[in-house]
């Protein structure tokens, strides 16, 4: 059903849900407000569903998709949760971490949610309408960021038509999303130590030490405003659009009091400004380090790439 020409946008009130779910039990693709940015929903049991989530949004076949459950007795069913992982379930779901634990095999679902890897990525979700989409159907949802590959995330329905109007079927619209940055990835190996494969609103392990590409997240390029991008600006050039932080006062300010996590509520946003504004050029102020700061900086850096 997807590969239409118009999408819907609805509110995300009971009617929305119930269309989102007859959507998605036939296969087609649906975008959804999470509490960090909208996710672009399939069922993950079905190859052929899951098969679109990868067309519609240009992605790369090796780069495996998050897939959306209610909680961890749902979680338990598609992967193994060794004690330590169970226990960073029970203390954070629903919200903004996605655990990668080694895969059930003949767990049912596609095999492209994988992309071929022996784990798969699940998270619990605390965003109600993502939560009660989840509940009215009976299957978990694959669902990565609503947007082109590689270009910047979507905090707005609008920001989703605009990168994948026409490409998907439903948007659901619940407005503006909150954390703004995407999900903490935290991987628990096999003796139970933690890795973090992409730092997001919540600090929990060491950063892993890199190297290997296990989340394509990590690729050098990503999040891209489809112009150069300086980083650590005071000030703006004539053909710059300033992005602002703290007491550098931009065209579009993150946070003017110098709060992390307003600003990573704003980051995209303002990216999205800047990628539609008239200069060629966008300059960023420093954002500190501290919190999701380090989340905010890790996808500067790979706008800027
Ligand atoms: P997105 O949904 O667009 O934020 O991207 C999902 C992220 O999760 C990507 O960085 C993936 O590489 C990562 N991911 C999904 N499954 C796995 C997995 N099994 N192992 C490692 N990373 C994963
Ligand atoms: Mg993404």
């Amino acid at each position: 059903m997807s590969g239409k020409n118009v999408t819907d946008m609805v509110l995300a009130n009971a009617a929305g849900i119930a269309k989102a779910a007859r959507i998605l039990e036939s296969g087609g693709l649906v975008a959804v407000p999470t509490e960090t940015v909208y996710g672009l929903a399939a069922r993950a049991d079905s190859a052929e569903a899951v098969a679109r989530i990868y067309a519609a949004k240009g992605r790369p076949d090796f780069n495996p998709l998050i897939v959306h459950v209610r909680d961890v007795a749902q979680a338990e069913r598609y992967g193994i949760f060794a004690p330590e992982a169970r226990a960073l379930a029970d203390a954070h779901w629903p919200g903004p971490l996605t655990l990668v634990v080694p895969a059930c095999t003949d767990a049912g679902l596609a095999d492209a949610v994988s992309a071929g890897l022996a784990t798969i990525a699940l998270r619990a979700p605390a965003h109600p309408v993502m939560r009660a989409l989840l509940s009215a159907v009976d299957f978990p949802l694959a669902a990565p960021s609503a947007n082109r590959s590689g270009f910047i995330s979507p905090t707005s329905a609008a920001h989703v038509i605009a990168s994948l109007g026409g490409r998907i079927d439903l948007v659901l619209d619940g407005g503006v999303t909150t954390a703004g940055v995407e999900s903490t990835i935290v991987a628990v190996r096999a003796d139970g130590s933690l890795e973090e494969l992409r730092p997001g609103p919540l600090q929990i392990a060491a950063p892993g030490k890199g190297g290997h590409i296990e989340a394509p997240g990590q690729l050098a390029s990503h999040y891209a405003p489809g112009k150069p991008l300086r980083l650590n600006a005071m000030t703006a050039a004539n053909n710059e659009f300033l992005i602002g932080f703290g007491a550098v006062q931009g065209d579009c300010t993150l946070s003017a009091s110098g709060d992390v996590n307003e600003a990573a509520a704003k980051l995209y946003a303002c990216l999205h400004e800047a990628a539609n504004a008239p200069q060629p050029r966008i300059a960023v102020a420093t954002v500190p380090m501290e919190g999701v700061g380090r989340a905010i900086n890790d996808r500067l850096r790979r706008a800027a790439a």
